[in-house]
């Protein structure tokens, strides 16, 4: 099947458009709206010039942070949505997009296999739906604290703090993720009403152990959140119709079904431009602690509409505009549609890894869990500051290259994690950078060992590993 074209699907959508507009009769624009035609190219060339300094996040080359453009689909369905610009913060803000903003919530929920009843609403993005989870468990349980995970997002120490909620560290192992000794003891010696758990870091995309970790929380009666803004997706490949993959922790996904919130973006994993994240509740009961009674009340309908189960006011109607359609023509599916995609992205992230493997000059960090690899160069001396200096080089000489560069990202480990996954590693110092790839375009397993193959001869030309 070809990809489809998004200039295309955008002509279709704004052609459509203009005649719905047009139905409702011919009217003059105001001439305060005019522009004069000099200076409205001047300003599109000026701008359109200046998006040009942006790293190729559309091509196989950037394999860098968590960033890939949005399907056509969410472009052309975006876009056409938002030339009309409803706002999902009530029904009347825009009729059709709130309905469907209803669908996908469901969809989503579907997906992770939680109740029918599930309440849940779009939002502005995964730290909005993280602080409406912190803040409807802060609702509940006001007298105790919340477990956080050392590795788990920043969001959710800063969030804590806007709540005025306090936040018990729980403490990982070198893999990003939390260790269930700590967490019983922080269950034993603190009053927490709700434990965060992430399925996919922002880090590595490593996962907890959502399983044990929820048995462990329903024994000392504590709630759990689950922080699946990035991973949330992959829950489609703990289908069992899905091949089984190496380091996959299906049974945490499977878990997540289990949990009292979850967050989920779909503009990391689904496919969305930025301006769409998820927060679902388990207990649509929790729906009493937006209640408001403003007088922008919209009046056409008795049904609880959006606004009253969010925290945020005007949100793009675009936005859920845009997912719906996406998910109509690529469907949350483990064999086709998202799941497929994901799929390519796991054994992109699994052929990277084995193609370091096999490199001199490049050491592995740690297999991955979901699509996120991290790696160095194997430097000359076996010290941090060295692993240090060979990734920075390493880092720079790879995006500067003249002729077939190619973006990663650099990642801070602490001294501990690096010589606790490498004993041979002398810790001369408390921290040190490694490299990062987050292999979430599906192409990425087509090209992945020819990019690890440049990366390895670039790191050779860095003079940063002496042998071969
Ligand atoms: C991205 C991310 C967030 C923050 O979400 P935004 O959409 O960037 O606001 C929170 N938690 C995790 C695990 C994330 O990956």
């Amino acid at each position: 099947m070809s990809y489809p074209s998004a200039k295309a699907l955008l002509l279709r959508a704004f052609q459509h458009v203009e005649e719905w507009e047009a139905s409702w009769g011919s009217f003059e624009h105001h001439s305060s709206l005019g522009v004069d035609p000099d200076r409205l190219y001047a300003a599109m060339d000026e701008y359109l010039e200046r998006l040009e300094g942006n790293y190729p996040f559309h091509h196989p080359r950037y394999a860098g942070q968590m960033l890939k453009p949005p399907h056509p689909v969410a472009l052309a369905a975006y876009t056409a949505a938002q030339r009309i610009n409803p706002n999902n913060h009530a029904l009347d803000g825009g009729p059709p997009t709130s309905q469907m903003e209803q669908e996908v919530v469901a969809d989503l929920a579907d997906m992770l296999g939680l109740p029918d009843e599930t309440l849940g609403h779009l939002t502005g993005g995964g730290t909005v739906a993280n602080l409406e989870a912190l803040w409807v468990a802060r609702e509940l349980h006001p007298e105790q604290s919340i477990a956080v995970s050392e590795d788990a997002h920043y969001t959710h120490g800063r969030m804590s703090e806007v709540l005025e909620l306090e936040a018990v560290a729980i403490p990982t192992d070198a893999r990003g993720r939390i260790t269930l000794d700590a967490l019983e003891s922080v269950l034993e010696n603190h009053e927490i009403g709700t434990v965060v758990l992430t399925a996919g870091t922002t880090g590595l995309g490593s996962v907890d152990p959502i399983d044990e970790a929820q048995s462990l929380c329903e024994a000392h009666d504590t709630r759990v959140h689950v922080d699946a803004a990035y991973g949330g997706f992959f829950r489609l490949m703990a289908h069992e119709e899905t091949p089984t993959f190496d380091e996959f922790p299906a049974a945490h996904f499977r878990a997540i079904s289990e949990c009292d919130s979850v967050a989920i973006d779909p503009h990391k994993h689904g496919l969305q431009p930025y301006g769409c994240g998820c927060i679902l509740f388990r207990d649509p009961t929790v729906g009493r602690f937006y209640q408001h009674d403003s007088p922008y009340t919209y009046f056409t309908s008795d049904e609880l509409h959006l606004g009253e189960i969010s925290l945020e006011c005007s949100r793009a109607g675009a936005a859920a505009g845009a997912l719906w359609c996406t998910l109509k023509a690529l469907p949350l599916k483990p064999n086709d549609g998202v799941g497929a995609i994901l799929s390519a992205c796991l054994r992109a992230a699994r052929t990277w890894a084995d193609q370091i493997n096999t490199s001199d000059a490049l050491t592995l960090l740690a297999p991955p869990e979901t699509d996120i690899v991290g790696y160095f160069p194997a430097p000359d001396a076996p010290t941090l500051s060295a692993v240090d200096a060979a990734s920075q080089d390493l880092f720079h000489s790879a995006m500067n290259a003249a002729e077939d560069p190619v973006f990663v990202s650099l990642y801070r480990l602490p001294a501990e994690t690096l010589t606790t996954l490498h004993p041979s590693l002398e810790a001369d110092q408390d921290e040190a950078a490694v490299l990062r790839s987050v292999l979430m375009k599906p192409e990425d397993e087509t090209y992945a060992n020819t990019l690890v193959e440049r990366l390895d001869a670039l790191t050779r030309a860095n003079g940063t590993v002496s042998s071969n």
